[in-house]
């Protein structure tokens, strides 16, 4: 690291450094990395992609394989009775003990294991492909574990789930029986515990809380208590949200540590000690999302030549008495100096140092051994007078050790992006970088939520319908990896993540296609019982290419049923669109009604994209209204004979001599006669706002150093801030009929948009599409979309967390130090998971994605998301490769959509435009899924009055305010259930009130026997959980309250978070010892022998009313439960077996 070259270097810079920039930046010559890296180049080819880069919509075709291959645990194992030591002395109660008036020196030893970066998962796991890497995770864990059996005193922290379960399921039941002793033990640790260490600004919160129920499920499963993660541990991801603090607080963790911070704030709080603190993490839920957390020094790695892994070439510690390369002293000077110095910028007298790094410990006993010198050589100091101690540690027993210090800490309460890990180098381009796997992620989540629900929802349950299921779960956690979602990953790992993703979906489609076949046919039939594919009536397809306008059962038969299935717990209502082949068609609903419908063309940019094999020449659009919660409504669609000529679409022409206009009451959208949006008109304002596209040249260098930074997979960073507008000119089409009007404009060769009002919605939409990214200049393009607006916004805007709260920006600014911004546009950019913002005191401006994006407002009044991004070098963090996705050989084509919402910021007339723009956000994260049968066999009229063509989940509709965050079966005859309140407090004067439902009416349609609260990620009773509180510093007068909890504490202090409830307490509720888990804060498994199939209750026959004659009043309460704007509340539902 002393090769850095520092801009305004200080002393503190020397801890600033990336492990990313260690791995491959010629910025670094330390040997480690230089063998690496030497390694490594012999890979890089010139930023040549391989020609059969296929596009992840495409690859669910091609790579369609059936599930022979797939990983498919047996539901029974999850069951095993798990037996704990009766002496479990894991967790706090497990560590070593630190010595007073010492400096403890808290030794992490640790191993990163990225689930997919250079290599595949497996590759990664197996450890092939050791020319691009030398990383085989199960070395690693076998190796581990060897060591830390054969000595009691060491300690290891494990993190990644989906590594450690592909490890623990080879194992014999001895290995496993040794593991559980460790875990019971408190000597091999879980830590962080989630399927994988998650990216925190590209995720959306639902694949976050999904991903830590499924990981902390599988590890509560298999190890107890012991086996809960109390630490978070984001070492990694590259910047961090605030609603990931909130998450981990929720989920009953005491406290979370992490690697990356922008530079000058991390030298800003390495110098005010105030690298540790108390974080905020939400504006509404107070308290109880607070958690403690921990810059760490030396983001994870070990001290500059203190890396004594196999992979490292740093000197062991040499301890020959005679030996002329005897090292000891030396060595041990140079530790404790390091350790010394680290001290300077902590509070307390303890420091943690991270032993490891990126796939370290294949030989743990390497560097186990060097530490044990390490640790003894040091310690025998003390007899002279040194006051250094040396521990193996784990990040709780430090964060323990910081709880019993009773000091005070400072608050957090914005968060830390964007991360900048040198001048030039903000870490923003990651937030957009490969931009249809981050769809195709976002549609993955969409489809999970799907068969979650349906596969708790089905009378009769399949035995594979567990493992479809959890394949999914799982494949969806390794999504959210920091090396996955964020487009930091080689392109053929890239490609393995896409492919895992379809065959994902193609696993939960077989329990969707079954339990929508057991649902549809009502009769006696086979069909209602069976449970093989050959009997069943419907296709239920999905047409996994929609989004390229493309599905071969609506475009090859001139009968077919489109099923829209509801994951929404209310009604909505829904334009829907189908690829059809020629104009004349029929649409009649459930009853015999027929629709009304429109024609439109498809857009000619997308008829002539490459190898896009479609015959449809149009899209067929219907209004679909009242589609039940948690249910469907199937429509039957027929090509008629008789050609209809007035529904044969056609264009007027953009006018030459005054604005063109779209749009209805709510909102009208005007273009010049230049083609481009001059005008919006909406909630009674009329003001100038336009859009383009435009795009940055894409800096390139040779990185060599900071001033040479190319922009790349992580970093965005435009060549001397160079725009250019892509068009002067466009080309439009106006399509106006009943129910849409669009206007298709053409800007050049590679962008095209279709901006569309429909008939009943406030807002409108942009769909663009964008590529082939023309490279043939030999510059990188980085193409983003820009609204421009009149709004006087001040240099203020605001962008989502992780698709939940909003958090304020303000250009050139950090609200907790002075920045100094080198790159002004890139330095400037947000992750947009969902939404953007900004208003004055009369009007506002909102833009929803439909992925995540970069985003920024660089101008008052104006709003840019990044699009996509096609670059011809490499940033010199690690990737090795150009970010220059391809497919059939040319730049990949990108399609997507924004909402546009415009309006009155202040308070209007009925519901608020936050409201509205919150209930579309939900709408449009989870609309309807479509699920496509061919209707050969059924005439209309047999159709209708053969089978059930809607059917209805729930039967108490929920208020717009809260989402059915989850619904999914969780162990035997259990579900596991979230609600959620969707509003910020003061986002809608109504909305935002606190809403009390009754669980068991909205969840009718299942025999609930009981229910029980637990912390957000379901493995946990609520009020049985306890975290650590610590105590703010006193000039933070709004939480000196908080202090009265533990101030001048010397113990742990533990705290319940207990909730309110309505004066319902659970700790009132007496449970039957052993039932429940009423011992221990552990959910405990209702042993059950009976079959999978776990309630019989004939849901086919629709969804009944809740039968109040047996409930008594008391019962009947602890069902009633209440949310306050942006709490969630999970819970196990207990169902009658039978
Ligand atoms: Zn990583």
């Amino acid at each position: 690291m002393n090769v850095h070259v520092h801009i305004n270097a200080k002393e503190s810079y020397q801890v600033h450094f990336s492990s990313r920039a260690e791995l491959c930046s010629p910025l670094d010559h330390s040997d480690v990395v230089g063998y690496w890296c030497r390694k490594h180049s012999h890979r890089k080819e010139k930023a040549t992609m391989s020609r059969e880069t296929i596009s992840w919509s495409a690859a669910l075709c091609i790579f369609s394989y059936f599930l022979h291959g797939v990983d498919m645990r047996n539901i029974n194992a999850a069951y095993d009775k798990l037996r704990e030591s009766p002496a479990s002395q894991c967790g706090y109660l497990s560590c070593h003990p630190t010595k007073p008036n010492m400096l403890n020196v808290h030794l992490i030893a640790h191993t990163h294991d990225d689930v997919g970066w250079l290599k595949t998962v497996d590759q990664y796991y197996y450890g092939s492909e050791t020319n691009i890497q030398k990383a085989g995770v199960q070395y690693i864990i076998d190796s581990v574990v060897d060591a830390l059996i054969k000595d009691p005193e060491k300690r290891f922290i494990y993190v990644e789930s989906a590594f450690f379960f592909k490890w623990w399921k080879e194992q014999t039941s001895s290995v496993q029986e040794s593991v559980k002793k460790l875990v019971s033990e408190g000597r091999l640790e879980f830590i962080g515990g989630a399927w994988s260490m998650n990216d925190e600004a590209t995720t959306h919160y639902q694949s976050i809380i999904d991903q830590f129920s499924w990981g902390l499920r599988r590890l509560n499963d298999t190890f107890g208590e012991c086996g809960r993660p109390r630490i978070g541990w984001q070492i990694d991801p590259f910047g961090h949200s605030r609603e990931m603090a909130s998450i981990f607080a929720q989920m009953g963790f005491d406290g979370m540590f992490f690697g990356r911070l922008d530079y000058q704030d991390k030298d800003e709080r390495l110098m005010t000690k105030n690298a540790e603190m108390i974080w905020h993490g939400s504006a509404n839920l107070g308290k109880s999302s607070d958690l403690f957390t921990g810059a760490l020094y030396n983001n994870y790695q070990a001290p500059d030549g203190f890396c004594f892994d196999i992979l490292c070439s740093d000197d062991p510690i040499i301890d020959g008495k005679h030996s002329p390369d005897n090292n000891v002293k030396e060595r041990v000077d140079t530790f404790l100096d390091y350790a010394k110095t680290q001290s300077k910028y902590y509070r307390t007298d303890n420091v943690i140092i991270t032993m490891g790094g990126d796939f370290t410990y294949q030989a743990a006993q390497v560097y186990y051994k060097n530490l044990d010198k390490l640790i003894r050589y040091a310690n025998a100091r003390q007899v002279n007078g040194s006051n250094i101690n040396l521990i193996y540690s784990t990040p709780s027993c430090y964060l323990k050790s910081l709880h019993e210090s009773g000091i005070t800490w400072p608050t957090k309460s914005d968060d830390f992006f964007p991360y900048a890990s040198d001048p030039h180098a903000y870490w923003t381009g990651y937030f957009t970088s490969r931009p249809t796997i981050k769809r195709f992620e976002r549609d993955g989540n969409h489809f999970l939520q799907v068969c979650k629900q349906l596969s708790a929802i089905a009378p009769k349950k399949s035995a594979e319908f567990e493992p479809h299921l959890t394949f999914m779960r799982e494949t969806l956690g390794i999504m959210q990896h920091h090396d996955a979602i964020t487009g930091t990953e080689k392109q053929k790992v890239a490609l393995d993540y896409a492919k895992r993703l379809s065959v994902g979906i193609r696993a939960c489609a077989a329990n969707t296609r079954s339990v929508l076949n057991q649902l549809s046919v009502q009769s006696e039939t086979s069909a209602s019982t069976s449970e093989t594919r050959s009997d069943y009536i419907f296709d239920f397809k999905i047409c996994p290419l929609l989004n390229i306008t493309s599905c071969p059962v609506s475009e090859s038969n001139e009968r077919f049923a489109l099923t829209l299935y509801n994951p929404l717990a209310h009604f909505t209502d829904e334009y829907v669109r189908v690829p059809v082949t020629h104009y004349n068609y029929k649409v009649i609903d459930n009853k015999g009604v027929t629709m009304e419908i429109q024609l439109l063309p498809i857009p000619s940019a997308v008829m002539k994209m490459k190898n896009r094999s479609s015959n449809a020449q149009y899209e067929l659009v219907f209004f679909a209204t009242n589609l039940p919660p948690l249910g469907y409504r199937t429509y039957y669609i027929e090509k008629l004979n008789s050609p209809e000529e007035f529904l044969r679409p056609s264009f007027s022409p953009k006018k030459t001599s005054s604005l063109t206009v779209i749009g209805n009451e709510y909102i009208k959208l005007g273009f010049d006669t230049n083609g481009f949006l001059s005008e919006v008109t909406a909630d009674g304002l009329t003001r100038i706002v336009s859009q383009e596209f435009l795009y940055y040249e894409g800096a390139k260098g040779n990185n060599a150093e900071f001033l040479n930074r190319s922009s790349g997979a992580y970093i965005f960073r435009p060549n001397k801030n160079k725009i250019h507008f892509v068009a002067n000119q466009v080309d439009i089409e106006v399509y106006r009929g009943e129910i849409v009007q669009e206007v298709h404009q053409k800007f050049n060769d590679w962008i095209s948009q279709v901006v569309r009002v429909y008939r009943s919605k406030s807002y409108a939409e942009f769909e663009w599409l964008i590529g082939p990214i023309p490279i043939d200049d030999d510059v990188g393009k980085e193409v983003i979309t820009r609204f421009n607006s009149g709004i006087e916004s001040a240099g203020i805007f605001y962008t989502d967390s992780n698709g939940r709260e909003m958090i304020k920006r303000q250009r050139n600014r950090r609200d907790t130090w002075n920045v100094k911004l080198n790159e002004e546009v890139s330095g400037n950019y947000y992750p947009v998971t969902t939404k953007i913002t900004l208003e004055d005191t009369t009007a506002r401006m909102a833009i929803l994605t439909d992925r995540a994006q970069g985003g920024s407002s660089l101008q008052d009044g104006a709003l840019e998301l990044m699009v996509h991004r096609r670059l011809l070098h490499d940033d010199a963090f690690g990737v090795g490769e150009a970010l220059n996705e391809t497919e059939h050989g040319k730049g990949l084509i990108a399609r997507g959509k924004h909402l546009f919402f415009f309006g009155q910021s202040g308070t209007r007339k009925g519901i608020s435009l936050k409201a509205t723009e919150r209930i579309v956000q939900i709408e449009s994260l989870l609309p309807t899924w479509k699920f496509f049968s061919n209707m050969k066999s059924y005439n209309a009229e047999e159709w209708r009055t053969s089978f059930r063509n809607i059917f209805n989940g729930i039967s108490v509709v929920l208020p717009k305010s809260v989402h059915l965050l989850t619904l999914e079966p969780w162990h035997l005859n259990q579900l596991l259930v979230r609600f959620e309140h969707i509003m910020e407090k003061g986002e809608d004067v109504h909305y935002s009130r606190s809403v009390q439902i009754n669980v068991k009416d909205v969840l009718s349609t299942f025999k609930i026997d009981d229910m029980r609260e637990t912390t957000l990620d379901g493995n946990a009773w609520l009020n049985e959980t306890q975290r650590l509180q610590f105590v703010p510093d006193s000039e933070e007068e709004v939480y000196n309250s908080y202090a009265t909890f533990s101030k001048l504490a010397k113990t742990v202090h533990l705290l319940s978070a207990a909730k309110p409830l309505l004066g319902v307490k659970y700790s009132d509720e007496a449970l039957p010892s052993g039932q429940l888990g009423a011992e221990s804060n552990r959910l405990k498994r209702n042993v059950h022998t009976g079959p999978f199939d776990s309630h019989k209750d004939d849901q086919a026959s629709g969804p009944k009313g809740v039968d109040i004659s047996f409930i008594s009043d008391s019962d009947d309460k602890k069902y009633i439960i209440e949310l306050s704007p942006m709490e969630i509340r999970t819970f196990v539902v207990y169902l009658s077996g039978y």
